[in-house]
């Protein structure tokens, strides 16, 4: 089948371009995306991606927990489950989510396809074109994307080194309510933020609930990197504090892996019963062989000693990727992360992350530029380099050929 009017009227390559949901407009390969592709050879260091070092995970532990699931439990593992999730591991979760301050009942978490996918449902449920969303500036670029794609806009609110500024919150939320527009809720990171490696303080997690509850704002509190600290632990989950105006969002992803693709959100009721309804019609339900696995995994493994590994390797490797800025790039400026798998990188002045970018793959070495975190341009001056995925030594060697590049670049 063609659809040869479109393909001679535009000059557009796919014939069906004019076919396209309104909503599809946002869905676009960046144009980094080449670049990317280019990067992930193995003679380039990425900076780039954000992937868990799942090498840290013991796989006999994987293949020990399946085997056991496949001879118990082989036909519910390979059949369709619950759209709510299997309640052992829902119980399961609220274990961990209890590392996080969170006290919470099994019945209103909803297992999903990974946190993106309750991303996703959170925005299905509750976004109509024109809402607005807030978010941190900088925030987690597949979120925006989702957030687009139902033609909602995102609302950057500054944040400093202890997150989102609450005051800068108020003065965002009263310019957008005087000029009629309706807001949705405030998607944040507050644990080890994605790009901009800060967490909100525990006073500000309290003052900006405040400011959502007395101006009706719902809450959607991402945390997928709060268990993997550093030093100290990140304050307790903003849901530890208010559960009628969050909805919690967790993953295993970063404690566990991301190939499971297991998330989970942490609902008021009203919320989870139509969550639920929107992931069986999604998904029908999410896998019953991951469930099954995880939650083997969880009741025989030793899961928190498996946590502090991870947290040692990332550790060990943000240690690495601050020295080696110190020493061969001293003039720039960095966030000091105290978990999670990123730092965020301000620029001097005339240098732009975006176009320095061609250079910098060509020197072997790889970053995500500001502007991908920004739905508004900004961020030309920044770039996240992720420290999760390299060894210590490469991240060493990265950030001597992105000194070469920021040389070359201000003509040093
Ligand atoms: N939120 C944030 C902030 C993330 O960084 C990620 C993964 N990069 C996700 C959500 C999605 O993770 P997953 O779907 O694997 O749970």
């Amino acid at each position: 089948m063609t659809n040869k009017g479109s393909l001679q009227a535009g000059n557009n390559l796919d014939p069906w371009y004019h076919h396209y949901a309104e909503r599809a407009a946002g869905l676009k390969a960046s144009e980094v995306r080449a670049l990317f592709a280019v990067a992930s050879r193995p003679e380039v260091v990425s900076l780039a991606g954000g992937m868990p070092f799942v090498a840290a995970l013991p796989h006999d532990l994987v293949t020990n927990a399946m085997s056991k699931v496949m001879s118990e439990q082989g036909a519910t593992a390979l059949q369709y489950g619950s759209g709510q999730g299997i309640p052992a591991l829902r119980e399961q979760i609220l274990d961990v989510m209890a590392l996080e301050g969170i006290r919470a009942n099994a019945d209103d978490v909803v297992v999903t396809t990974g946190s993106q996918h309750a991303l996703e449902l959170v925005s299905k449920l509750f976004l109509n074109p024109g809402d607005v969303v807030l978010s941190e500036g900088p925030s987690y670029v597949t979120a925006m994307v989702i957030f687009r794609s139902y033609q909602a806009d995102v609302d950057h609110v500054p944040m400093d080194e202890d997150g989102m500024i609450p005051e800068a919150l108020r003065e965002h939320i009263a310019r957008l309510k005087a000029g009629g527009r309706t807001i949705k809720f405030l998607y944040t990171i507050p644990s080890f933020h994605n790009p901009a490696g800060v967490t909100l303080s525990w006073a500000r997690r309290l003052e900006i609930l405040e400011i959502c509850r007395s101006n009706n704002i719902l809450v959607l509190e991402d945390n997928p990197y709060g268990l993997l600290y550093f030093d100290r632990p990140a304050p307790d989950a903003m849901r530890s504090i208010e559960r009628e105006g969050v909805v919690y969002l967790g993953t295993f992803s970063k404690t566990l892996a991301p190939g499971f693709r297991v998330g989970w959100a942490l609902a008021p009721h009203a919320i989870r019963e139509k969550l639920v309804l929107a992931n069986e019609a999604a998904v029908l339900s999410p896998s019953s062989f991951s469930q099954l696995v995880i939650s083997e995994y969880l009741s025989t493994a030793d899961w928190k000693g498996q946590i502090n590994t991870f947290r040692d390797v990332y550790h060990e490797r943000k240690n690495a990727m601050l020295a080696a800025l110190q020493e061969y790039l001293p003039e720039l400026t960095w966030t000091n992360p105290n978990g999670g798998f990123y730092v965020w990188v301000t620029l001097p002045d005339r240098l732009d992350s975006k176009g320095m970018l061609p250079r910098a793959v060509k020197e072997l070495v790889a970053y995500t530029p500001g502007t991908a975190f920004f739905a508004d341009g900004a961020g030309r001056q920044n770039m996240r380099l992720s420290f999760c995925y390299p060894t210590p030594e490469n991240i060493r060697v990265g950030i001597r050929r992105l000194a070469t590049v920021i040389r070359g670049e201000l003509d040093l």
